[in-house]
């Protein structure tokens, strides 16, 4: 047997068959999200992408992101108002006192 010449063995065996597997596993994924887009686009004509910040300044609106000391939200134990960045501790120690007056 000439030594160029493409000799089968269990690696290259393998070899094919993952590569086959995963271009199968791909080509799947690929139909099938080319149908939602198109369902999504056919429901929803004129949706607009989501905006994306790799920095993280702007918001998926591409408006600057609110202070989250900004926003309150109302604790339904004690019923006061929280401002949201300090919402989950309070959350914390207001249940663990229980309802007050
Ligand atoms: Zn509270």
């Amino acid at each position: 047997m000439p030594e160029n010449e493409f000799q089968v063995t269990i690696d290259s065996i393998s070899e094919q068959i993952v590569r086959n597997l995963l271009h199968s596993i791909i080509q799947d994924i690929v139909s099938r999200e080319t149908v939602r887009q198109r369902q999504l686009h056919d429901r929803y004509p004129d949706f607009k992408p989501y905006y994306y910040d790799p920095d993280g300044i702007l918001d998926i609106n591409g408006l600057p992101k609110q202070q989250e000391s900004s926003q309150y939200f109302l604790c339904q134990n004690c019923k006061r108002e929280i401002s949201a960045n300090r919402f989950a501790a309070h959350l914390q120690r207001c249940l663990n006192r229980g309802p007050r007056r």
